[in-house]
């Protein structure tokens, strides 16, 4: 296997951010527009799909004994049209970059995951969602158009006039309908870089959704970092609240002030895993009783992502890596929420992080991962062997509530749940079968999920 990561057409040992289910893959890294064209013709049988910065946590952008197409070579980044409040930009140009273009002239991306480290694609391919979904919707929601190759003829330019099943089918559809090349997104003004947020502590889970109902009545922002290391902790937790500051809140912080770049990074080799349970128990302890400022003004990028603060902090888990199991519940399913809630607190492996949210209405797209209710995000180190089981038996509660799984997260879920959780599976599959009529494009995620209808044909 070649050790240089950017070498082309070499074969290359690859997870997502997770770093479980590792498989090898032919990774090329196209250049240009005509050369992801002939990365298709090139294509074997195995397949081919495409990768960004490899967040999405579980295999999504994997493709074990196929092609994975580097995507992150299509990194332009246009003028802003002001008039339109758009910009046009390229599939692998990540949040980051398009933040310190356009945030110095008063512009912001209008939908920002939990990470920057995000390309255009892939946040595409996932319908990525923000703090601020309750009132702002997914990032498909801010696309006017996108530039699509798919594997075989000329590339497309996708608008929702122009075919509206194929954007849908591709806002969401984890890069199983082709190649973004470019997007045209929306970009709205803001008065400063920073954001007004209130910060709030509860005592348990039911004090923590009330508190997110009321933040989401007045604030565009909204979010609760949970304590669920012990059930002791009963599901404590810190609910921020946030909104933009306007520029006469912030005199004298300019729109040219950008936040240094550097960062500590966790070493590439942590043998062990440095996430244990009682560390955990001790941090969070000290870490939710901590002195909090009721109001502050905190840069956009460090209310929005504050994980980014540390590079490469999954390292931290070892070298089993971990599982982040993110599920979404209908609005109404309080109770099953406080259910699974408590069973997160006896699991089998500690949970070390956990990010619980409410979501606005959720978009046309059949894959979107958005519905309207709340979504729990929860961390835990991989490697226990009861740890499958147990997010089995959770599986079930979701989609027996009518809620689903994160796609773009998952790395164990079983084939039988994606129809439970994602009824309109079939009307994707006959958008993407007319997009790929052939099954060139698939993936890891894909054949262990069963989502394009050639996935479980041989010899894929
Ligand atoms: C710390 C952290 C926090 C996160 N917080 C959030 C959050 O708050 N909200 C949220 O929604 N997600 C969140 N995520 C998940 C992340 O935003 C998504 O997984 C996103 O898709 C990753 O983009 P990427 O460029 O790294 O793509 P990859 O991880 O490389 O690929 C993800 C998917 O996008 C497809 N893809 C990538 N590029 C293209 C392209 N050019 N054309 C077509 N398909 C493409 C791939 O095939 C794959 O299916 C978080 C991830 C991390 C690590």
């Amino acid at each position: 296997m070649a050790d240089d990561p950017t070498s082309n057409g070499t074969r290359h040992r690859l997870t997502g951010w997770g770093r479980t289910t590792p498989s090898v893959a032919t990774v090329v890294h196209p250049p240009t527009r005509e050369d992801v064209r002939a990365a298709f013709e090139a294509a074997g049988t195995r397949g081919l799909i495409t990768r960004g910065l490899g967040r999405a946590y579980g295999d999504a952008a994997q493709n074990g004994g196929g092609t994975v197409l580097d995507g992150t070579a299509l990194t332009a980044i246009g003028p802003i049209d002001g008039p339109h409040a758009t910009i046009t930009v390229g599939g692998g140009a990540s949040l980051e970059a398009i933040q310190r273009a356009v945030l110095r002239t008063g512009w912001s991306l209008p939908v920002l995951p939990g990470t920057r480290h995000v390309t255009i694609g892939g946040a595409i391919a996932s319908d990525v969602h923000g703090k601020n979904h309750h009132v702002d919707g997914s990032f498909g929601a801010h696309v006017e158009s996108f530039t699509l190759q798919p594997p075989a003829g000329d590339h497309v330019v996708v608008t929702r006039a122009s075919d509206a099943a194929l954007f849908e089918a591709t806002t969401g559809g984890m890069g199983l309908t082709g190649v973004v090349l470019a997007a045209t997104l929306r970009l709205m003004k803001v008065e400063t870089r920073l954001m007004r947020v209130h910060s709030e502590r509860t005592a348990d889970l039911d004090a923590t959704m009330r508190a997110l109902v009321e933040a989401d009545a007045t604030h565009r922002y909204s979010v609760a970092w949970l304590d669920l290391a012990s059930p002791r902790a009963r599901g404590r937790s810190v609910v921020t609240a946030a909104d933009h500051a306007r520029a006469a809140e912030a005199p004298g912080v300019s729109l040219l002030d950008e936040p240094p770049s550097w960062r500590p990074t966790v070493p590439p080799v942590v043998p062990v895993n440095l996430v244990r349970s009682a560390g955990v128990q001790l941090f969070n302890a000290g870490w939710f009783r901590r002195p909090l400022p009721s109001e502050a003004l905190v840069p956009i990028e460090s209310y929005a992502a504050p994980l980014d603060a540390l590079g490469a902090w999954n390292r931290l888990y070892g070298s089993r890596g971990l599982v982040q199991y993110q599920f979404a519940l209908p609005a109404g399913e309080e109770t099953t929420l406080r259910a699974i809630v408590e069973a997160i607190t006896h699991a089998p492996a500690v949970p070390a992080l956990a990010v619980l949210k409410r979501f606005g209405p959720g978009n046309g797209a059949p894959l979107s991962f958005p519905i309207e209710g709340w979504t729990l995000a929860v961390d835990f180190p991989a490697g226990d062997p009861a740890l499958g089981a147990f997010l089995d038996t959770l599986d079930e509660r979701v989609a027996a509530a009518g809620g689903r799984v994160y796609l773009a997260k998952d790395a164990r879920m079983r084939p039988e749940m994606v129809p439970l959780m994602y009824p309109r599976i079939d009307e994707w599959r006959e958008t993407q079968a007319r997009i790929d009529p052939t099954g060139v494009l698939t993936s890891d995620l894909d054949r262990r999920l069963h989502l394009t209808a050639g996935s479980t044909r041989s010899p894929r």
